[in-house]
């Protein structure tokens, strides 16, 4: 079959690799309809080390179940599936408490980009949807969503609490940020301030649902916010990872406010003390999203066109492409690359 492969910083490659097999009875094998490059796959795209072997990509992933193990059930060859970005069983004691991303089977997905791909634990890890792959486009770009950047959002916006007639401010103009606005505007927030620059982005945001932009950054972004929001925004969600958005986070959090973290820190040490969330009763909050605890529950939406988070793919590429989809992501050219199988 042939895959997308990162083979050091800049450098990926679509080769032809031996297909993938079952190897445990938990596995499923999914020929892939639709894949994705994800804003988090850039951080290895930009720094990893150049190696002999290519490392296999890619997390997000929308295909037909190929080939299922023994002890796999609720599956069959043929099904449409969305797939979780972290394997999980969905059964173990986190599973159970919605904290799928540490099940105690857990693993991260990364071999999406590619024709095949092996599922670990996959009556876990794969949601069957009600549609068959000859489905219009568009809902199956908004199905695909659901395996990180809708369920991200969607996350992000609960762990910060966000309901009705809530103010709630978004850094982070990427494909999270934007659906996070979705997701923010879905579970009925009335005030969504989206912090970012890039116009075309902004633009979808507010089609979204952001009722206001702010491209300004550091002490005058945050001033904007403090100014829009009559003081500081109850709830926060950062969306980029960077330490500049969580000062900014910081900023613009109102006392006894929530910042609710989905961006991937890229940092380790950022202020925590009295006067930064102490003595104003802040919550710091997020994580990585357990996405499969939030496809049943986001998937109604999809199908009766209510919401369309596959707006955020901006352009569409085969998977020979892929190599140019990444750069165009690193270029800032695209905001979410979809791939086409
Ligand atoms: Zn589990």
């Amino acid at each position: 079959m042939r895959a997308a492969l990162l083979f050091g910083a800049g450098d990926v490659r679509v080769e032809n690799i031996p297909d993938p097999t079952l190897q445990r009875p938990t596995d499923a094998i999914v020929r892939v309809v639709l894949s994705c490059i994800c804003g988090s796959d850039l951080h290895d795209y930009r720094g990893l080390p150049a190696q002999q072997q290519g490392l296999q990509m890619g997390h997000e992933m929308l295909g037909l179940v190929e080939e299922t193990g023994s002890a796999v059930t609720g599956l069959k060859r043929g099904d449409l599936v969305v797939a979780s970005w972290t394997a999980q069983d969905n059964t173990c004691e986190f599973c159970r408490a919605g904290n799928q991303v540490n099940c105690v089977h857990g693993e991260m997905l990364s071999a999406a980009q590619a024709e095949l791909v092996r599922i670990p634990q996959a009556s876990g890890t794969l949601r069957p949807l009600p549609v068959t792959s000859e489905a219009e486009a568009p809902l199956l770009r908004s199905l695909l969503t659901l395996a990180d950047v809708y369920g991200t959002g969607h996350h992000a916006a609960k762990r910060a609490g966000v309901g009705a007639g809530d103010t709630v401010t978004v850094i982070g103009d990427g494909a999270v940020g934007l659906l996070a606005v979705l997701a923010a505007r879905r579970l009925g927030a009335e005030q969504i301030v989206l912090m970012g620059r890039h116009r075309a982005r902004t633009d979808l945001g507010r089609e979204f649902g952001a009722t206001d932009v702010v491209a300004e950054r550091g002490e005058e972004g945050v001033a904007a916010v403090r100014d829009l929001t009559a003081g500081g925004s109850a709830k926060v969600i950062e969306a980029v990872g960077h330490r500049p958005a969580y000062d900014q986070a910081v900023g613009v959090v109102r006392p006894g406010g929530v910042i609710s973290r989905v961006g991937v820190p890229q940092y380790e040490e950022a202020p925590i003390g009295v006067s930064s969330l102490f003595f104003r009763g802040i919550t710091l909050t997020g994580g990585p999203a357990p996405v499969r605890s939030y496809m049943d529950e986001l998937l109604p939406g999809i199908l009766d066109g209510t919401v369309n988070p596959g707006r955020v793919f901006d352009s569409s590429i085969g998977l020979t492409d892929v190599p140019k989809g990444y750069a165009a992501m690193d270029a800032r050219e695209s905001l979410k690359v979809l791939v086409e199988l």
